[in-house]
């Protein structure tokens, strides 16, 4: 019995010595990681939040245990099966983004409204009583999301007419250092050329009433969001070629993840 105790000890601490030199090694590259600057913000391609497209503009996204919708419109069976919402962003007064049956609809006793004055203006009074206004550049907190307005507004001069600038807000929320941008109507304003820090940018291409997709593609170049959703490209002549955007975006930056979802579950 003794030389195979003696056999297994040995084994045993031929493991240990094993482990050992395994854990000496993992150290070392836990260093490694350790020292690099912190500047440089780890990406990966996992979404910190996750998009359900309802269509065209309208969405539901869900950031941990936090439900917010986007421009509900719709009506009420839009959001059948989706779960309540604690915040409910609305961008503008046009009729893909506001629609008060469907916020009387979807909005619970707990839900907060944030919404450009303009919006605001257009509410019944009980949806009013819950809504915060908040004007391009304001900024504001809810369940640990920071929310702040952006403009959003057209360039050329014969579409001035759809968003003049200040009436409506696009949005960047932001948590734990994650950034979500979201355009609004909007062309390939400096203000959004200029953003920095973005994580995932969700942007609007459609004729006549906001940017063609190679000015979306340029914005986009501009600021360098580490993912990309083409929403809002049903215009006057259809859908926009968001295959074409995501060609010109990765033509001249294949870090740049462009990721289509599908908007437009009706068509066809
Ligand atoms: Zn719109």
């Amino acid at each position: 019995m003794r030389p195979i105790f003696l056999l297994a000890l040995s084994i045993m601490v031929f493991t240990s010595c094993n482990n050992s030199e395994k854990k000496k090694s993992d150290e070392t590259v836990t260093t490694v990681e350790v020292e690099k600057p912190q500047s440089i913000k780890e990406h990966s391609d996992q979404d910190f939040v996750n998009i359900t497209p309802i269509e065209h503009a309208t969405m539901v996204l869900q950031w941990d245990n936090v439900v917010l919708y986007v421009d509900p419109v719709g009506g009420s069976k839009a959001f059948n099966g989706q779960p309540e919402p604690n915040i409910v962003l609305v961008t503008d007064i046009h009729g893909d983004h506001l629609n008060v049956e469907t916020l009387k609809a979807v909005m619970k006793d707990s839900t907060i409204l944030i919404a450009p004055q303009a919006v605001a203006d257009k509410l019944p009074d009980p949806l009013r009583e819950k809504t915060q206004v908040i004007k391009n550049g304001e900024s504001t907190i809810h369940n640990n999301i920071a929310i702040e307005a952006m403009p959003m507004y057209n360039l050329r001069e014969e579409a001035k007419k759809f968003h003049e600038k200040g009436r409506g807000n696009g949005y960047i929320l932001e948590k734990e250092g994650n950034r979500l941008y979201i355009s609004g109507d909007t062309e390939d304003i400096s203000e959004m050329r200029n953003l920095s820090d973005i994580d995932i940018a969700i942007v609007c291409m459609n004729l006549p009433y906001t940017m063609p997709v190679n000015k979306a593609a340029k914005a986009v170049l501009d600021f360098k969001p580490h993912i990309v959703y083409p929403y809002h490209y049903r215009g006057q002549n259809g859908l926009s070629d968001v295959s074409k955007f995501k060609e010109m975006v990765n033509n001249q930056d294949e870090s740049i993840t462009v990721k289509q979802l599908d908007w437009y579950p009706d068509k066809e």
